[in-house]
């Protein structure tokens, strides 16, 4: 068989979110070809099916650079900076049009299985670095293949959520369970009122997505007020979500977490801790029992809960499967690239702190191959959009041979809002933030940065004042406490180690 030369062929871009589309427009800046394959039926799917939800981050760090010169002169006109929008603001004020500009680089409802190098499985190491890549993905029920210089899976993990069983598989009966099933983000208030309007609703899972969902249901029980909801964790206390608490470091500020406290102190919010959900059977009135065991004030005890519908938010985790024949170096906790694992590892961080970094940290064995956005963050909940941004950039730049480009890493932090999602909830209708809001989100705590933006160069030079820290103690997998240190971004919770206090 003859070899194809890698030369003159596209980079394939895995996904058309908005990490992928800034990925194809640096490619185009830079003059590769990009070719970006988009599962959906149009730009940014995954953003699209949480429309109804909104940023924490305001516009100024919602677009990236490149999109935003290919966008200048299209007849665009660029959002309110300081603004919040909607998933669906994005999608139909920024990347919709960005991925018109794209054009026919972009390939909608072709769905990527495998990605490969041609020739070479994962164990012949013969000349693999001259192979190109091989991309299979199937559309319009065909199955198609193509070749790559290089691949950037930019295809997020939005499409592959935890299962509901405690030890990372499904309870038994998950699969057959499905209808009585919802992602994360259900449009509680719009689109799926009526699934849950005076029906009793589980939502299972401590992060914002739950957070999120606990309160569209608590505004939904107002005029439902049959509506019963119950909410299922798996440590033994909400005080990480909750943050802002008086025996918290971070100020009572925390409105989504305040608002969820109340409501559960209140009683329109069931808690049951320590639940471990083992079983999902069908009951003869057309609900799902959900069977385990679960703590409910302060006794453990058996779990027998009748609801008609469960709210999936335990997270997500990366789609390896298709990358199943590329070499890839991954930690095995959070399944992301090696290099920024100990710094959002969970277990350490609750404000997802991350330096800013680039093609260095995300490389593979396998090279020209690069995990970016959502994805890189393998199980990791608090990727932002500013990061993924800047991980492109520095991927397309080496892939185009510049590596003093590539290098150079720099993250402009704002002085709050890219990592606070409690803006979202003081937000008005446009998405505006009051000055008083804006204020009292910006104070202190483990995800506060300096006042003023600041630009942080990542490398031996970072400067050490620079430096926050993530809380007052670290631990040496952290990446948190160890000089130089810099600036680092992230969602605020209110406990200094993850899942540690749960
Ligand atoms: C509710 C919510 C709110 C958030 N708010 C913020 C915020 O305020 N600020 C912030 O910085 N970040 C925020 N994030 C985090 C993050 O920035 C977003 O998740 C963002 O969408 C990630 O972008 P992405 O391009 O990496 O992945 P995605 O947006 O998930 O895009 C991946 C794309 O790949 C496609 N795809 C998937 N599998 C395949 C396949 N096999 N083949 C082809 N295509 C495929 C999908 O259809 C999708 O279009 C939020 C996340 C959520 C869920």
């Amino acid at each position: 068989m003859t070899e194809t030369s890698r030369e003159n062929l596209p980079v394939v871009v895995i996904g058309a979110g908005p990490v992928g589309l800034a990925a194809a427009a640096h490619l185009l800046e830079r003059g590769l070809e990009p070719l970006v394959l988009e599962a959906g039926d149009g730009p940014a799917a995954a953003v699209a099916s949480w429309g109804h939800v909104r940023l924490f981050s305001p516009w100024q760090y919602d677009i990236d650079a490149a999109a935003r010169r290919l966008l200048t002169g299209t007849g665009w006109t660029e959002p309110n900076p300081d603004a919040l929008p909607t998933g669906s603001d994005l999608v139909e004020n920024y990347l919709a049009p960005l991925a018109a500009v794209l054009g026919d680089k972009v390939r909608y409802g072709a769905r990527v299985s495998d990605v490969a190098r041609d020739g070479a499985d994962r164990s012949r190491s013969l000349g693999r670095e001259r192979r190109p890549y091989l991309v299979r993905y199937t559309a319009g029920n065909e199955v198609h293949e193509t070749r790559a210089s290089a691949v950037i899976d930019a295809s997020g993990t939005y499409g592959t959520p935890n299962p509901l069983g405690l030890s990372g598989l499904p309870a038994i009966g998950e699969e057959h369970a499905a209808e009585h099933l919802t992602g994360a983000l259900p449009d509680v208030l719009g689109f799926d009122r009526e699934r849950f309007a005076g029906r009793t609703a589980l939502v299972v899972g401590m992060g914002h997505s739950a957070a999120n969902t606990l309160l569209s249901l608590v505004e939904l029980a107002k005029d439902e007020p049959t509506t019963r909801i119950v909410w299922a964790i798996r440590g033994g206390s909400a005080r990480r979500l909750y943050g802002g608490g008086s025996d918290d470091e971070l100020p009572a500020r925390g409105l989504l977490g305040t608002r969820l406290r109340d409501a559960v102190e209140a009683g329109r919010v069931e808690l049951l801790t320590r639940v471990a959900i083992e079983r999902l059977e069908p009951d003869a009135s057309g609900a799902v029992r959900v069977l385990g065991t679960a703590r409910k004030d302060s006794t453990d005890g058996v779990l027998d809960l009748a609801v008609d519908t469960i709210v999936n938010a335990t997270g997500f985790r990366p789609d390896l499967n298709m990358l199943r024949e590329v070499r890839l170096d991954l930690d095995p906790v959070v399944e992301a690239p090696r290099q920024i694992a100990s710094l959002i590892d969970p277990n350490h961080h609750s404000c997802g702190t991350v330096p800013a970094h680039g093609e260095t940290e995300l490389t593979h064995p396998d090279d020209g191959f690069y995990l970016v956005g959502m994805k890189s963050y393998g199980r990791a909940p608090t990727f932002l959009l500013a990061t993924g941004y800047e991980q492109v950039r520095s991927v397309v730049a080496a892939l185009a041979g510049d590596r003093a480009a590539a290098d150079a890493v720099e993250l402009n932090l704002p002085q709050t809002g890219v990592c606070s999602s409690d803006l979202a909830f003081a937000a008005d209708a446009d998405g505006v933030v009051s000055a008083e809001a804006l204020a009292g989100a910006t104070s202190g705590g483990c995800c506060a940065t300096p006042s003023g933006p600041q630009t942080v160069t990542l490398g031996l030079s970072a400067p050490a004042e620079a430096a926050t820290g993530c809380g007052s103690t670290a631990e040496p997998t952290s990446g948190c406490g160890s000089a130089p240190e810099p600036v680092k971004i992230g969602f605020t919770t209110g406990v200094e180690h993850g899942r540690s206090s749960d």
